[in-house]
């Protein structure tokens, strides 16, 4: 167990074990550390629980919607089979279908029929074009943030919840 690794990367390279810390690979803030008498890590930051697999040198995060792997490499986390790619597919088609698809049709049917000019309502197409954009456009960022489980977007969530529960 736990052999020295030989290799060109100095001696800052440390195996994957429960003795240490490595900082989480969720939020990119906590650092995980293991719960003791169990075969897991915990984020002491985003409180997600992880199980390890020390002969792979691998973690999963196990209280995820996202079924996420991590290789450890010595230094950093390398996502391991991070998304399923039908559903990544799926995710991004339906993202720019709804980005594209309200807006354009707004756009064609005041295009169709367009609103006389110089009537009280000539702004009116333009400003929903861009509000049906701009509200579709946040809907599907928050899709992929979410997704995607980006560190700086979990990061802010956890911020977020706790600042709503010292409110509370
Ligand atoms: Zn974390």
């Amino acid at each position: 167990m736990n052999e020295p690794k030989s290799n060109a990367y100095g001696s800052e390279r440390h195996s994957l074990n429960y003795q240490d810390t490595y900082v989480c690979p969720v939020c990119r803030h906590g650092h995980i550390s293991a719960i003791a008498l169990m075969d897991a890590f915990a984020c002491s930051f985003c409180r997600h629980i992880f199980t390890a697999n020390l002969r792979d040198q691998s973690i999963r995060v196990e209280d995820s919607s996202q079924p996420m792997t991590w290789h450890w490499n010595g230094q950093s986390w390398q996502a391991a089979n991070r998304v399923d790619q039908d559903l990544a597919f799926i995710v991004w088609l339906v993202g720019v279908a709804l980005v594209v698809l309200p807006p354009t049709l707004i756009w064609l049917s005041s295009h169709t029929f367009p609103p006389m000019r110089g009537s009280a309502w000539y702004w009116f197409p333009t400003v929903w074009v861009s509000l049906a954009f701009f509200s579709h456009f946040s809907f599907v960022a928050w899709l992929l943030v979410e997704h995607y489980q980006l560190p700086i977007y979990v990061a802010g969530k956890v911020r977020l919840q706790r600042w709503l529960r010292r409110r509370a």
